[in-house]
């Protein structure tokens, strides 16, 4: 049994089962939290354990990373429609320990992707018309760095509204202990007001 049949036979057992019913609940966050995290396999029911939250408490947006690379990238709009759609009235950047991103070569990257039949032709048209490769394809080598930095893109957006705090944090992809990087009342404490 390939996975996709394994799934569908499970689902179709909990679909029969109601065992979606412990799960109900709407599509705005009761928690009111927007949180974005890593797609770490590690962090994928460690991290809402951790930080006690159920389904239906915070909007969970993912990446490899857990980075905002960019103000008008996929990311941070997700975000803002979390704010102004979604009732989502907090923003938690949550970067982890033993991240995969950390140290991330592009170059190897690239190189593996022409072992695996890419053509240098493709990778070269690519460059001609503008995409940086290895800057897209780039990690980070300080998590700490990498979290501030991804606060800042969201704190300092145009189109954030004001009052909406954004915190930094790190968390153990063993243990789940949280450690505070940004704290975003604070911050929102320090910011001047704009008339
Ligand atoms: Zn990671």
């Amino acid at each position: 049994m390939n996975n996709l049949d394994s799934i569908f036979a499970f689902n179709r057992q909990f679909v029969c089962e109601h065992s979606y019913e412990p799960y109900r609940t709407t599509r705005y966050p009761d928690k009111r939290m927007v949180i974005v995290t890593c797609m770490d396999t590690r962090l994928t029911e460690l991290l809402p354990k951790a930080l006690n939250l159920r389904n239906g408490d915070a909007k969970m947006i993912k990446n490899a990373g857990g980075i905002v690379t960019q103000p008008f990238g996929n990311i941070a709009r997700s975000v803002l429609i979390a704010i102004y759609e979604l009732q989502a009235d907090e923003v938690l950047i949550i970067g982890h320990r033993d991240c995969g991103m950390t140290g991330i070569n592009p170059e190897h990257i690239v190189d593996s992707m022409l072992e695996r039949g890419v053509s240098e032709h493709t990778v070269h048209t690519l460059r001609s018309s503008g995409i940086d490769l290895m800057r897209w394809l780039r990690g980070f080598n300080n998590l700490k760095e990498s979290v501030e930095n991804s606060v800042r893109i969201i704190s300092n957006h145009p189109l954030l509204p004001a009052g909406v705090p954004v915190h930094g944090l790190i968390i153990d992809s063993e243990t789940g202990e949280l450690e505070l990087v940004t704290d975003g009342y604070a911050a929102l404490g320090n910011k001047p007001l704009m008339f």
